[in-house]
């Protein structure tokens, strides 16, 4: 069984203070007791990885996990600005988003970029969750399985087997940020259809990994798209910076 996964995504949104509210009161939360055989990650921003990593390690009953949002594709050396997965690691990442359509949309990452981020952050014994997803104009123009099939192509070509280890983010562009969350059922067809991809390569590969759905979670619809087969979890934008919130989202 694939176990039910909430990751928060912060973005490029903190403070000092406010991570250190937001990690106490979430952490109190979590100690009321959680929905059982579940797993839970934030994803902050990278200069705040030590302070988290130490505050979500005081946080007694350890339910939280902590993850990074972006990873060099380069294990060391002459990159300056980089930021290579050994030292994710070292801060106490069990995560990295890689691949966020605010990536490849701002910053020009390639698939074959994707995928090997994604190589870094197995082989330094972290788990990568490889976003993907169709623009507007895309679905707009029935392209929207083509699309994430390409960008799944190239994850199966590059990663293989080691695909079993990772977790996938449908995120439809559309439905990042905007409150268009997309319906559990639209989510599911499209979950569906990246699990029956990963099917023709690879069976046991299909049935490990989890699928998680992104674009507006919020507390009120969670619960529905949660419920669907192929949706193993959320990967959550702005509700997650709201403890509230991405607390209400963590036991939906
Ligand atoms: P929102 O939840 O703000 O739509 O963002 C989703 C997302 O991009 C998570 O990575």
């Amino acid at each position: 069984m694939r176990p039910l996964t909430v990751i928060g995504n912060w973005k490029m949104n903190g403070s000092l203070a406010s991570n250190a509210s937001w990690v106490k009161t979430v952490c109190r939360g979590m100690e009321q007791g959680m929905p059982a055989g579940r797993k839970y990650a934030v994803c902050v921003p990278t200069p705040y990885l030590a302070q988290c990593g130490e505050l979500i390690h005081d946080c007694s009953l350890a339910f939280l996990s902590m993850g990074a949002q972006d990873v060099s594709a380069f294990a060391s050396g002459a990159y300056t600005g980089e930021v290579a997965a050994s030292m994710l690691k070292e801060l106490a990442c069990t995560y990295v988003i890689v691949g966020h359509s605010e990536r490849r949309q701002y910053f020009q990452e390639t698939d074959e970029q994707v995928a090997e981020k994604a190589l870094q952050v197995l082989d330094n014994g972290m788990i990568p969750v490889i976003c993907v997803g169709e623009s507007a104009d895309e679905r707009n123009s029935g392209r929207e399985v083509e699309v994430v099939r390409g960008q799944i192509s190239k994850q199966v070509a590059i990663l293989q087997d080691r695909l079993a280890d990772c977790l996938i983010a449908y995120e439809p562009i559309w439905a990042i940020g905007t409150g268009k969350v997309a319906s559990a059922q639209l989510a599911q067809e499209m979950h569906r259809a990246i699990r029956l991809q990963l099917a023709e390569f690879d069976e046991d590969v299909a049935s490990h990994v989890g699928i998680l759905y992104g674009g507006s979670v919020k507390p009120d619809n969670a619960v529905e798209l949660f419920a669907m087969p192929d949706i193993d979890g959320g990967l959550i934008g702005g509700a997650s910076l709201s403890p509230q919130d991405f607390l209400a989202i963590c036991q939906a």
